[in-house]
């Protein structure tokens, strides 16, 4: 299959060798890398893309969770438009950002303010700024396998990078060693920062009553919780804190509340935030030049009031959940060795085992195959439904995963 892939992408191959000799790798981005080099694409309409050499693809990675709307919203593309007509960034502020500023807190259950970054890397530090300041403590509580961003990163795999903090790593949905710790270090610790299911820790869904230990662990030591729903916030309109009734202290967004352009946001509780308040003497500061950069307020805006909806967000998240029992179904009924975790509109491919030259194998045949039938999705297996998807597209993903395990039984040993 990859002999195939090689030769069915001579545009892609030459743009990689070429992108190499100005970066390391070819690569900018290092979750988009894998061998023997990624696609290059052209163009994107809907849930649908088109490479460089041609071919089609439905896309069923949705920017890694960051493309909810699809690549050609008209009410994103029209908001940005208008915007860039009025000039790009306009030295000042401007009338969209505390619109998405409010659409946003009434969102979340535990936004009472927030604030504008560029990233969500860049909101979960400020977040755990904040915290800090906050608290005057310095542990950082996060898990392993945990991705809060390039800089935030513990797991999973590889050697990560991460903006020195004193972390104490600890294992996610382990509620033991999370009361022990705190039994020992809760009055240093500053913030627990955890994502309510581990995103590219490979779709974990954090356990509830893990999660509200931690609330309770934290309540009772003083500490902020931090919850990171930058890719979770898709769950339902208010996130999965919503879906939990829980209401941490603080929470950090991104992805598609900036329509799609960069942006990040951290937010929470109203005497946690005012420490930004530039009315009070001894404010924090936080002050980057795109925080309130107009084309992504006027396209997060859109995003918010005409393409993210609590009705698309409820119609994906149960679209997700209907293929992850189906494709969950196929590999029992066809003896694969594979499974399907997440939640809603979100979900991995795991191969079973998880780890281990064979993994890395099925990994990569299930993922060729997928786009040598026209299915675009991560490498490692992640998928993320986009508001263009539909029934269709389902139906034709679930005959193609079926194909491939008809095709492979041989390799596949069923
Ligand atoms: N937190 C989580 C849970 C994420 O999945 C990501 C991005 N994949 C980030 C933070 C970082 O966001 P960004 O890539 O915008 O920095």
């Amino acid at each position: 299959a990859v002999n195939r892939y090689v030769a069915r992408n001579p545009r892609s191959a030459a743009a990689a060798d070429d992108a190499a000799r100005a970066m390391p790798g070819g690569n900018t981005r290092s979750s988009l890398f894998h061998r023997p080099f990624p696609l290059r694409m052209a163009q994107g309409a809907g849930c649908r893309l088109r490479d460089v050499d041609g071919h089609d693809y439905i896309d069923l990675l949705g920017e890694f969770t960051s493309g909810i709307a699809g690549h050609s919203p008209e009410p994103i593309l029209t908001a940005i438009r208008d915007a860039l007509a009025d000039g790009i960034n306009l030295s000042a502020h401007n009338m969209l950002e505390a619109r998405l500023a409010a659409g946003l807190c009434a969102r979340f259950p535990s936004i009472d303010l927030i604030r504008f970054a560029n990233s969500g890397t860049e909101a979960n530090l400020m977040a755990l700024a904040t915290a800090r300041a906050f608290t005057g403590r310095h542990k950082v509580v996060v898990f392993e396998n945990a991705y809060h961003g390039g800089l935030l990163a513990f797991g999973p795999g590889g050697l990560r990078v991460a903006v020195p903090h004193d972390y104490a790593i600890l294992p996610y949905n382990d509620k033991d060693a999370a009361e022990s710790y705190f039994a020992r270090h809760g009055a240093e610790v500053a913030a627990v920062l955890v994502e309510p299911m581990l995103g590219a820790g490979g779709c974990v869904p954090g356990d509830p009553e893990f999660l509200s230990l931690l609330a309770r662990l934290a309540r009772h030591h003083e500490a902020i919780l931090i919850f990171d729903e930058v890719q979770t916030s898709r769950l339902s309109a208010g996130g999965r804190q919503a879906l939990l009734g829980m209401t941490p202290d603080m929470t950090t967004i991104g992805k598609y509340f900036g329509g799609g352009l960069a942006f990040g946001a951290f937010g929470g509780r109203a005497d946690l935030m005012a420490q930004y308040d530039p009315r009070q003497a001894g404010a924090l500061m936080h002050a980057g030049t795109f925080n309130n950069n107009t084309l992504a307020m006027a396209a997060g805006l859109a995003a918010l009031e005409h393409v993210v909806t609590p009705d698309a967000l409820d119609r994906i998240n149960a679209l997700g959940d209907a293929m992850r029992g189906s494709l969950n179904a196929l590999f029992a009924e066809q003896g694969a060795p594979f499974h399907v975790t997440g939640l809603g509109s979100i979900m991995n491919i795991h191969p079973v085992p998880a780890t281990g030259a064979e993994a890395g194998l099925l990994r990569d045949l299930i993922f060729f195959d997928l786009l040598e039938r026209g299915f675009f999705i991560a490498s490692r297996g992640l998928i993320a439904l986009s508001v263009p998807i539909g029934p269709a597209e389902m139906s034709a993903f679930a005959d193609a995963v079926r194909d491939i395990l008809i095709a492979r039984r041989g390799v596949l040993g069923q």
